[in-house]
């Protein structure tokens, strides 16, 4: 008998732990800002790529031939992203780097759009649309993050 009600009593703190976190999951969601507390701080142009999954033309970002070093952060957030370090000369027209800063800076979302099956890559942070990931980068990964310009934000290492 004793043991029957020590069972449920773990159970319970058990159930409450999981309900609180969950809840813990939920404030931290609500502290971010959505789109639309973003629209108001960032440009037309940012917002059309970030929140409405544009692409700037290729050739003409601002990283696309940028050599310095440094940390490209979200253009929006300001969460780091890469670094000059991964960062090499594709062709393809945009920035292309071969690794994130770290695994969790950056979320994938598989994207049929347009007729094509393409991995998309968003901020971590702030969810805003950064750019694809493709698997003909060069090694150690692989990899190859075509990232647009616009959706950067360089800060060059001192
Ligand atoms: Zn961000």
């Amino acid at each position: 008998m004793i043991r029957t009600i020590l069972f449920f009593n773990l159970f319970f703190i058990f159930t409450i732990e999981v309900c609180c976190q969950s809840m813990e999951d939920k404030k931290e969601m609500s502290d971010k800002k959505s789109p639309t507390e973003w629209k108001e701080e960032i440009s037309p142009e940012q917002y059309r790529i970030a929140f409405e999954k544009g692409t700037e033309a290729a050739f003409t970002g601002i990283y696309n031939n940028h050599k310095d070093t440094g940390t490209y952060n979200c253009s929006v957030c300001d969460n780091p992203l890469f670094t000059s370090n991964s960062k090499f000369e594709s062709g393809c027209g945009w920035p292309a780097f071969f690794k994130p800063v770290s695994p969790e800076s950056v979320n994938e979302h598989v994207d049929v759009s347009h007729g094509m099956s393409r991995t998309e890559i968003t901020c971590n942070n702030c969810n805003a649309h950064l750019g694809h990931v493709f698997s003909d980068g060069p090694q150690p990964s692989g990899l190859r993050y075509c990232i647009n310009s616009v959706s950067l934000e360089f800060q060059k290492e001192d």
